[in-house]
C-alpha cells in the first residue's frame, strides 16, 4: 500500500487531538471501524468518546492534509454497539485506499512499541528515543528501530509458442485460487538480485536473466518492504517447492488466473507487464506503468 502524496509521516505531535483528526484504534491487530455495510468509516474522536472505549498507547503517526493521524490501542474485549474491529486486510475496498495505507503505518508503529517495551539485550525497560522513531535502553544503550523486512518480488516472462507468457504461482498460504508473482524474503548479506535468483530456483526451479527494477511498496502484514522486478526466463522447467508452492504455471495473457488485489505491488507489477505487451488488455483496471527514466540533459 502506498501512503498518500499529501501524507506527512510524523513520530510525535505537540498539540492535543482535535475533532477533525483521524483515529486508528486497534484491538490487538484489528482496526476499529464504524459498521456501515458494505463501506466502513473510521470512528472520529467524538464517536470514540461517546462509545466509552478506553484508549492507551496513543501517539501521532503523521498528518493527512490538516488532520493529524493518531494511533491507539484498546484493551476492551466487548465493543459498544456500532463499532467493530476488523483486520486491515479485510477492510480492502471498504475503507478508502489512503486510510488503509495510513492504517498500515499506524499498526506497524503500534506493534513496534508493543514488542519493544523491554531491552532484548538486558531486559531493562526501554524508552522512546530519536524523537520517537526508536526505543533505547537506558541501562545498556541498546536501541531498536521499527523492523522492516525487505522482500523481493519477481514476475518472470518468456515468449511461448502462442505469445508472451507470465510465470505465476499459487502459494500454500494464498487465498482461493489466486496466483501471483514469485516473492521471498532477503537473507542476511544477500543482494536483491541474488535473492531473486535463489528464490526462483528454490520455489519453481527456473533460472532468470535480464532483471529490471519495477518499484517498491510497503506491505504492513506485518512489516515487509516489497521490492519488485521483472525478469526473463533463462532456462529450467517448473518444479514447485513442496509446502511452499501449490502450483505454478506459464499463463498466456489471454488466460490469466485470479490475480492479487489492486492495492498490492504484485498486481501493479502484473498490470504493468501486461500493459507493455497489450495496452488494451481487460486486466488493466488501473493506470499503472513502469516509472519513466528521467529525461537526459
Ligand atoms: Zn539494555
Amino acid at each position: 500500500m502506498l501512503l498518500p502524496a499529501d501524507f506527512e509521516p510524523l513520530w510525535s505531535c505537540d498539540r492535543a487531538p482535535l475533532p477533525e483528526d483521524l483515529w486508528f484504534v486497534f484491538q490487538d491487530s484489528a482496526l476499529l471501524v464504524q459498521e456501515a455495510s458494505p463501506a466502513c468509516v473510521l470512528p472520529d474522536g467524538a464517536v470514540l468518546r461517546a462509545s466509552g472505549v478506553v484508549t492507551t498507547e496513543c501517539r501521532c503517526v503523521g498528518k493527512l492534509g490538516a488532520a493529524y493521524c493518531w494511533v491507539a490501542s484498546i484493551a476492551d474485549r466487548e465493543l459498544p454497539v456500532g463499532l467493530v474491529a476488523e483486520p486491515v486486510r479485510r477492510l480492502f475496498n471498504r475503507l478508502p485506499d489512503d486510510l488503509l495505507a495510513i492504517a498500515g503505518r499506524a499498526q506497524q508503529i503500534l506493534e513496534f512499541d508493543r514488542t519493544h517495551r523491554y531491552c532484548g539485550a538486558c531486559a531493562a525497560e526501554m524508552r522512546a528515543h530519536d524523537g520517537g522513531r526508536a526505543r533505547a535502553c537506558p541501562a545498556c544503550g541498546h536501541s531498536a528501530y521499527p523492523r522492516i523486512a525487505p522482500a523481493m518480488m519477481v514476475l518472470v516472462k518468456r515468449d511461448g509458442p502462442g505469445g508472451r507468457e507470465l510465470l505465476l504461482a499459487h502459494g500454500a498460504k494464498f487465498p482461493g485460487t489466486m496466483y501471483s508473482a514469485l516473492a521471498g524474503f532477503v537473507e542476511p548479506s544477500e543482494s536483491l538480485e541474488a535473492c531473486i535468483r535463489r528464490e526462483t530456483r528454490e520455489e519453481v526451479g527456473v533460472e532468470v536473466c535480464n532483471l529490471r527494477y519495477f518499484g517498491s511498496q510497503g506491505w504492513p502484514f506485518p512489516h515487509s518492504l516489497m521490492v519488485a522486478f521483472v525478469a526473463d526466463w533463462a532456462g529450467g522447467e517448473i518444479a514447485c517447492q513442496p509446502d511452499e508452492i501449490v502450483d505454478a504455471q506459464w499463463f498466456a495473457l489471454d488466460a490469466l488466473p485470479q490475480l492479487p488485489h489492486r492495492l498490492s505491488i504484485a498486481r501493479r507489477l502484473i498490470n504493468a507487464v501486461v500493459g507493455e505487451c497489450d495496452p488494451q488488455h481487460p486486466v488493466l483496471t488501473d493506470n499503472m506503468a513502469f516509472p519513466q527514466p528521467p529525461a537526459s540533459a
